[in-house]
């Protein structure tokens, strides 16, 4: 087995172990798209920084479902970015407890500590963008004209 980096057509990076070389990428374990190898990420340092916590398998599949390799592979990578994390905070994102991610904050959660007022204007404002982009402002029009 071969661990390489692979991106879907919709961006999401992600590791996978395939038994060849030559063999077929993976679908995405994120939303199932298409992937294409691509070369290991590496920070400015030269040192790669590992994949963030959203980047780790979260699911049986992600890891070889199981395969005692795939799974210390993870758990070696996640050791070492907890430890990176340590000394480097800002690798480790956003941690506040998401209060909301459905409806207005799919694409943006509401977090703890976030101005409630500002991250719904906000949401809203990105829903508003997002339905038109897919068309949905014919039927707000007509609720506006009613
Ligand atoms: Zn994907």
């Amino acid at each position: 087995m071969i661990i390489y980096d692979y991106r879907c057509e919709a961006g999401h990076g992600f590791e996978a172990f395939v038994a060849s070389a030559s063999a077929d990428a993976p679908a995405c374990p994120e939303c199932g798209a298409a992937s294409r190898r691509r070369p290991s990420a590496v920070n400015t340092t030269g040192a790669s920084t590992g994949p963030s916590r959203e980047q780790l398998p979260h699911s049986w599949n992600a890891v070889g479902k199981g395969d005692r390799d795939a799974v210390r592979h993870w758990h070696n990578l996640a050791s070492r970015r907890e430890k990176l994390e340590e000394r480097h905070p800002e690798l480790a994102g956003d941690r506040r407890p998401v209060l909301a991610h459905e409806g207005i904050f799919a694409g943006r959660p509401l977090r703890a500590g976030d101005d409630i007022g500002a991250a719904v204007a906000r949401a809203s404002a990105d829903r508003r963008d997002a339905d038109q982009a897919t068309g949905k402002q014919e039927s707000a029009k007509k609720k506006e004209t009613r």
